[in-house]
């Protein structure tokens, strides 16, 4: 009994890693403009006011800009997701789809993946 447990808790487990390569390499449209726009640098949070023509956003909780370097890589606000995510400086914006997916899911955690 132990062993059939324990032989359907790894197929469960190399399911779910079947499906995360498959889905990183079926992102949908949405997705992938969100990726494009954290590549250029010009996320809609960040870059809005250039439209708008306000002043640029501040980070409100470290008062520094707000860019998207800020967000994914310095803000102390996010640094308990970034752990979780294990999101590293090299791991940013590659053309890796898993690190990409990484990526997104950072965003989601933090609520700003609408908004990116
Ligand atoms: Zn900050």
């Amino acid at each position: 009994m132990a062993v059939t447990l324990e032989r359907s808790r790894h197929k469960t487990k190399s399911d779910k890693k079947n499906n995360i390569q498959m889905e990183n390499h079926n992102f949908n449209r949405k997705k992938e403009t969100t990726i494009n726009r954290l590549r250029i640098g010009h996320p809609r949070l960040t870059h809005e006011y250039l439209v708008s023509k306000e002043e640029p956003l501040t980070c409100e909780e470290c008062g520094t800009p707000l860019t998207i370097k800020h967000i994914l890589t310095e803000c102390q606000l996010y640094q308990q997701e970034r752990i979780n995510l294990n999101i590293t400086l090299d791991s940013l914006l590659g053309p890796d789809p898993a690190q990409n997916r990484k990526i997104l899911n950072f965003l989601k955690s933090i609520n700003l993946i609408d908004l990116i």
